[in-house]
């Protein structure tokens, strides 16, 4: 129950009972001491009468002596005790009730930031996230808790516009292969009669279409199966390498661009089918992204601890401010390039996120000749 309470009744409760032991400790105290006191003096004004002839300067006189009897308490002094002991009390709760009372009152004082900060906190909805708290100038635990609420907020709705960017260019991608099929449907059904060529049309836009919707859709199937198991196998890096430059060899060729591969043997842990994956998706955005005659060059070095594979191309390269941006879903640097080429803008987020799921990570620079040099480091296998 007493963890249940509020902090400012916790302390109150706390400070009372730390008073009520003082108090109760220091009266027992007071009174014990105050009896022995009493009794001394009773003893001082009977005793001279009693033992005559001794010194009665002397202190030993007033120890009592083995031939005298202790002396009665005359009445006042039985009231006179009776008094301080009534007084004594009386003081104790006064002070018990008045330092409950004060710690309430000093306590609500300095909780009142705390309440002052837990409305404002209450008042945060998903639409004043990005709104920052204004931090007390008291440095205190206060202002770090408000300064760490802000931080928290900003992320928080970093993460919000992600997320919400995210939805709104996946509706718009998936909405726009759908708006095609259905004008040409709606075209085709104001013929009654159609020819060969007319079917034909419709079946490859149809084929196109389709085409581009289950690569959407696998693409971001793909971005949610992200957060699955990670296989730790020893994937030779060299192979997998030599596999994508055959793959895509053919693709080089129909756009005159030379691919370019130097690789020692080496190993890293991971995921052969999404390391594949990233740098099959990089090695084709170098041929895509590319001029006639242009080259991809792949090259991996290793040190003691890390491998890096460097993938460098001719072609248009990326401008600075947009370097930041590619890793973002469906972020395209030059929109209408990237859809006749068949993307999504959903690639290089992929990668980004194969990688940083094999503990590595990327970097985009530009390419000395122009064009772009992707690195990615992973970690090796000694
Ligand atoms: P897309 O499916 O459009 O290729 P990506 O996520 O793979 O999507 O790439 C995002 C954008 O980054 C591309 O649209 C393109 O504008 C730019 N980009 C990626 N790789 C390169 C490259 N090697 N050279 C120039 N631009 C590139």
């Amino acid at each position: 129950m007493f963890k249940k309470m509020p902090i400012r009744l916790r302390l109150t409760v706390m400070m009372i009972i730390l008073l009520t032991i003082c108090c109760i400790g220091l009266t027992l105290i007071l009174n014990f001491s105050a009896g022995i006191m009493a009794t001394k003096i009773d003893a001082a004004a009977v005793l001279p009468a009693q033992v005559d002839g001794e010194d009665s300067n002397s202190m030993d006189s007033l120890q009592t002596p083995p031939d005298v009897m202790m002396p009665t308490p005359s009445e006042e002094s039985q009231q006179a005790r009776t008094d301080f002991k009534m007084n004594s009390i009386v003081y104790l709760l006064l002070v018990i009730v008045g330092g409950g009372v004060l710690t309430y009152y000093v306590s609500g004082k300095v909780l009142k930031p705390l309440d002052t900060l837990n409305s404002q906190i209450k008042n945060r909805t998903v639409h004043n996230l990005s709104e920052t708290m204004d931090i007390p100038s008291t440095n205190d635990e206060i202002a770090e808790l408000t300064q760490s609420f802000n931080e928290m907020t900003d992320k928080l709705n970093d993460a919000f516009m992600m997320q919400s960017r995210f939805s709104a260019n996946a509706a718009h991608e998936l909405r726009t292969p759908l708006a095609v099929l259905k004008t040409k449907v709606d075209v085709f059904k104001k013929k009654h009669i159609h020819s060969t060529e007319e079917y034909d049309a419709l079946i490859s836009v149809f084929e196109k279409q389709i085409q581009r919707l289950s690569e959407l859709v696998s693409s971001l199937l793909d971005m949610t199966n992200m957060n699955d198991e990670l296989a730790n196998e020893t994937i030779c890096l060299k192979d997998v390498l030599e596999d994508i430059v055959s793959e895509l060899s053919h693709i080089a060729v129909e756009k005159d661009v030379k691919l370019y591969l130097d690789c020692n043997e080496c190993v890293v842990y991971g995921n052969t089918d999404l390391l594949y994956q990233a740098l099959y998706n990089i090695v084709e955005n170098g041929i895509k992204y590319n001029i006639v005659g242009g080259m991809v060059i792949i090259t991996v070095k290793t040190d003691k601890k890390q491998v890096i594979v460097e993938i460098k191309d001719t072609g248009i390269g990326i401008p600075d401010e947009e370097k930041k941006n590619i890793f973002e879903p469906f972020y395209r640097v030059d929109k209408s390039r990237s859809r006749e080429m068949g993307g999504s803008g959903l690639g290089l987020s992929i990668v980004q996120s194969i990688i940083h799921k094999h503990n590595g990570h990327i970097l985009v620079t530009d390419h000395e000749n122009g064009g772009t040099c992707f690195e990615i480091t992973l970690g090796k296998i000694k």
